[in-house]
Order: C-alpha cells, then structure tokens, then sequence
C-alpha cells in the first residue's frame, strides 16, 4: 500500500523533470540559433554590387608603370570617369610620382599587395605584414589609408576573410564574366566587344595599368566608356559603387 502511494506521488515529478529538460534543451537550441556567426561570409569579398543604377566601376591593377597609368589618367579625364587604381608596393616603391598623379586626379586607390605573391596567403602573418607595407606606401604618398584589398590572381582563403575583419579591410574582386585577361593585350576592339555585350549595372570591371606595353588595355577603356557612356552609364569608384548597392 505505501509502496503504491510512493509510485502514485513519483510519477507526476518524473513527468515534470521530463518537461523541465525537454524545455532547457528548446531554449539551449533557441539561444544557439540567435547567437551571432562567426564564420565568414560570402558578401566578405566583392565581386560586383547590386544595384538597378547605371553603374559600374573600372579597376586597374598592378601599377603604377610608366606604360599604363598614365594613358588610363588621359582617359578617364576625358570621359570624366572615376576609377579605382590596385596598386602593388614594389611598383609604388618605383615610381611615387605616379602614386600622386593619380590622387591628384581624383581616383581611388586601392592595396593589392607589397610582394603580388599568389601564394602568401598559405601564411596569413606574412601576408598581413605584406599587405601593411604595401598599405604604409600609400598612406606616405597620400595621407590616405587603403581599405579595399584586391589579392593577388584574385585568390582568396578563408584566412584571408578572417583577417579582413580584424584588419578591417574589404576584399574587392571582379566580375568574372568581364574578365578579358587585356594583360595578354588582344585586340581593344574584341575587349570592348566583350564588355559592352554582357555590361550589366554593379559590375566591377577588371584592367592592368602595369607590366609592359598596355596601348591595348588604353584603348579599349576609351572605346568602352564612349560606348557605355551612350547607354546611360556612369563610371564610379568600388567604394562609390559600394554605396549604390540595392539602390533604384
Ligand atoms: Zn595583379
């Protein structure tokens, strides 16, 4: 008779115990759902913005040279376009008077790197170091600091995505429906042809002003933006491009 009594008072404590658990685990399961992501995202890189504005953004990568950045200078003045210049240290070091002509013309300049190493990011405190030194030279030329980080072939790791939020800088790539590989100089005209058909507004296009003879590269920016330009198309910087995202 006790022993029932035991049994009968028992079993609602055990449904409650049962219930007290099935709860806690809810609201452990809830809270770890709500807790912010620490892994990286995809949006961490840019590759080009969305947006329905009639935008997009022309970069330029490797120099300052003497062979290119200039003849791009010429141009965007002309068809008053804003561009973005990814310039690599160990040409920055090379020629700084470049480095200036192009803050004087009221581009933008971006970091892609001291050394242009493809592989340094396999280790992320060497690549870090690179990227600071690279960083250091431009902001000795024109007291301004870089935060766009172009990498080097466009390679990215997920080391990489960690450091930009504790470096604080954005990884800026490219459309790659765009890329017309001009450093291997074809034809201007089969560059523009290319641009011009798959043109979409929030694209970032990518150039080279740097390594060898960039007549080529020149031309075909000059035949792009004459073209686009007469569709309605206005050339920004990424950052100014950044900004026009998701607008109308
Ligand atoms: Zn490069």
């Amino acid at each position: 008779m006790i022993v029932l009594v035991v049994r009968k008072r028992r079993l609602p404590i055990f449904l409650v115990l049962l219930i007290f658990f099935m709860v806690l685990t809810c609201l452990i399961w809830k809270v770890g759902q709500n807790q912010p992501q620490p892994c990286v995202q995809p949006q961490d890189v840019i590759g080009e913005v969305e947006t329905s504005i009639k935008a997009v953004a022309f970069t330029f990568d490797d120099g300052p040279s003497p062979q290119g950045t200039r003849g791009i200078l010429n141009v965007l003045a002309q068809h008053q376009a804003k561009a973005t210049f990814f310039m690599v240290g160990t040409q920055i070091e090379k020629y700084p008077h470049l480095v200036k002509e192009v803050q004087l013309a009221g581009q933008e300049i971006g970091n892609h790197s001291y050394s242009h190493d493809y592989n340094i990011w396999d280790n992320p405190e060497v690549a870090i170091q690179d990227l600071k030194k690279s960083e250091q030279l431009i902001y000795t030329l024109t007291g301004q600091r870089p935060f766009l980080y172009r990498p080097p072939g466009g390679f990215i790791n997920e080391k990489m995505m960690e450091a930009s939020k504790e470096h604080n800088f954005r990884i800026v790539t490219w459309s790659w429906i765009q890329d017309t590989k001009d450093w291997k100089s074809p034809p201007a005209e089969r560059q523009a042809a290319h641009i011009i058909k798959h043109i979409k507004p929030g694209q970032i296009l990518l150039f080279h002003d740097g390594w060898g003879d960039r007549s080529q590269t020149i031309k075909a920016v000059d035949i792009c933006m004459e073209k686009l330009s007469a569709q309605g198309y206005q050339f920004v910087t990424v950052s100014e491009l950044i900004r026009l995202e998701n607008q109308e």
